[in-house]
C-alpha cells in the first residue's frame, strides 16, 4: 500500500495522480459534471459544423462539391450528436476521454476534406484550424494528454494536406510553428485546470478522511463512556448493579414511596454454604454459581424490582411498592426458585440454596445502612434456624 502522501502525487506534464485508484476516484467524482458539460460542448459543435455549410452553399451553390461538403458535414454531426446521446447513459466516457478524443479525430479529418473541395478558403481554414486547435482544450472537457494528441494529428494533418496541395517547404514549416502556438497556449490551460480540479478534490478527500477519522474517535469515546458508566455502576462478574449504584437507588426508591406513601422493602441474602461449594468444586464452578443466581433472580424479578451484588455471595433487592408481607412472597417464590434451579456444570448437579433477610423500609430509615443493618440481623436469624428460609424483620 502506497503511504497517504503518495497516493496524492501529480504528474506535472499530464495534469493526473500518478496513483491509478486516486486518478479513477476522481474521474468518478467529477463524472457527472464533466458529463454535463461535455454534452453541452458537444451540441454546440455539432450546430457549428452544420451552420457552416451555408457558407458553403453561397461559394459553390447548389452543386456536387456542396453536397459533399455537406453529407461530410452531416455525418460530422451525428456523430458528434451520437457521443452526446450515449453520454447520458455512460457519463463515465466522458471522464474517460477515448470516445471524444476519437470524435475529434474523425471531426478534423472530415475538416480537411474542405482543403481538397473548397481550395479558394484555404488560409480561412488554417485560421479556423487555430481556433479549433485551442477550442480542444478550454471548450470540450477532454483529458489534457488526449487533447495533445488530437492537436497533434490536427497540425500534422493540415500540413500535410498543404503539402498535398503543393505549398511550398517554407510556408509548410511557418504553418507547422504557428499551429503549435495556440496547441502551446491549449495545453498550459487545459493543465493548469486538471491540476487545479485535483488539487481540489485531493483537499476534499483528505477532509472527509479526517472528518471520518473524528466520527470514529467520536463513536469510540461515545462506547467507552457508556463502558465506563457500566464497570462504575455495575459488578463485573454477574453484571448486576454494584453497592454503591445500589444505595443511590435506595435513596431515589425512598424518597419516592415517601413522596408517594408507597410502601418500600428490602431483601439481603446469602448463599448457603457456599465456601463448601468452592472447596468441592473449585473457584470457578464458585463463579459460575454465583452468575447463575444473578441469572436467575433477575429473570424471575419483576421489572420495577432491583437487584445488586453486595459483596462475596451476598445479594441485596429492593422491592419498590411492596409491603413486608407482599414481600414475603416474592422472596420465598425466589428462594424456592433457586432450590429447584440447580447449578448443571461439566456433568455436575450443583444445588444451591440461599437464605434471606426482610424488612419494609421506615419513614425513619434515613440510611441504607440501617435498613441493611435490621435485614442481616434477620437473614443471621435464619443461618442459625437451619438456612434456606425467608426470615423478617419488623420495623
Ligand atoms: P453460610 O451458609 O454460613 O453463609 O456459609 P458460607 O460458606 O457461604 O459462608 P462464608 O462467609 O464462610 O463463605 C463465603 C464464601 O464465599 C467464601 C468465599 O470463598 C466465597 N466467595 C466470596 N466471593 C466469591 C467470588 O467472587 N467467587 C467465588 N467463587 N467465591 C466467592
Ligand atoms: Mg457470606
Ligand atoms: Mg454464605
Amino acid at each position: 500500500m502506497s503511504r497517504p502522501d503518495d497516493r496524492y502525487k501529480l504528474s506535472s506534464w499530464r495534469g493526473e495522480f500518478l496513483n491509478f485508484a486516486t486518478e479513477s476516484a476522481f474521474r468518478k467524482h467529477s463524472e457527472p459534471s464533466m458529463a454535463r458539460h461535455l454534452r453541452k460542448a458537444l451540441k454546440v459543435w455539432a450546430v457549428l459544423v452544420l451552420l457552416f455549410g451555408v457558407l458553403d452553399l453561397m461559394a459553390l451553390g447548389w452543386s456536387e462539391p456542396f453536397f459533399h461538403m455537406m453529407a461530410g458535414r452531416a455525418i460530422s454531426a451525428l456523430l458528434i450528436l451520437g457521443l452526446a446521446w450515449r453520454l447520458k447513459s455512460r457519463p463515465e466516457l466522458a471522464s474517460e476521454g477515448y470516445a471524444v478524443t476519437a470524435v475529434e479525430v474523425i471531426g478534423f479529418v472530415f475538416f480537411f476534406l474542405i482543403y481538397f473541395v473548397r481550395p479558394d478558403i484555404t488560409s480561412w481554414n488554417v485560421g479556423v484550424t487555430l481556433i479549433v486547435i485551442v477550442s480542444l482544450y478550454v471548450f470540450i472537457p477532454n483529458r489534457v494528454v488526449l487533447s495533445n494528441i488530437v492537436a497533434l494529428f490536427g497540425i500534422v494533418g493540415t500540413t500535410y494536406c498543404l503539402a498535398l496541395k503543393g505549398a511550398a517547404p517554407t510556408l509548410l514549416v511557418g504553418l507547422f510553428f504557428v499551429l503549435s502556438l495556440p496547441t502551446i497556449v491549449g495545453y498550459i490551460a487545459g493543465l493548469r485546470l486538471q491540476l487545479v480540479q485535483r488539487e481540489q478534490f485531493m483537499l476534499l478527500s483528505e477532509m472527509k478522511e479526517v472528518n471520518q477519522t473524528l466520527e470514529q474517535e467520536i463513536l469510540r469515546r461515545e462506547k467507552l463512556e457508556i463502558e465506563l458508566k457500566h464497570q462504575a455502576t455495575t459488578d463485573p462478574l454477574t453484571g448486576l448493579f454494584n453497592r454503591r449504584q445500589y444505595e443511590i437507588f435506595f435513596e431515589k426508591e425512598r424518597d419516592r414511596s415517601v413522596r408517594h406513601g408507597g410502601k418500600l422493602s428490602l431483601c439481603v441474602l446469602d448463599l448457603d454454604h457456599f465456601k463448601q461449594i468452592n472447596d468441592l468444586h473449585g473457584h470457578d464452578l464458585g463463579d459460575q454459581a454465583l452468575k447463575h443466581v444473578a441469572r436467575l433472580f433477575s429473570n424471575t424479578l419483576r421489572q420495577a424490582d432491583i437487584i445488586g451484588r453486595f459483596g462475596g455471595e451476598e445479594f441485596i433487592i429492593l422491592l419498590p411498592e411492596t409491603d413486608l408481607e407482599q414481600a414475603v412472597v416474592v422472596v420465598d417464590r425466589l428462594r424456592q426458585c433457586l432450590e429447584e434451579s440447580p447449578l448443571l456444570a461439566g456433568g455436575l448437579i450443583v444445588k444451591i440454596t440461599a437464605t434471606f433477610g426482610l424488612t419494609e423500609v421506615g419513614e425513619g430509615d434515613e440510611l441504607i445502612e440501617d435498613v441493611i443493618r435490621r435485614a442481616d440481623k434477620a437473614l443471621y436469624d435464619g443461618k442459625l434456624a437451619g438456612r434456606n428460609r425467608v426470615v423478617t424483620a419488623n420495623l
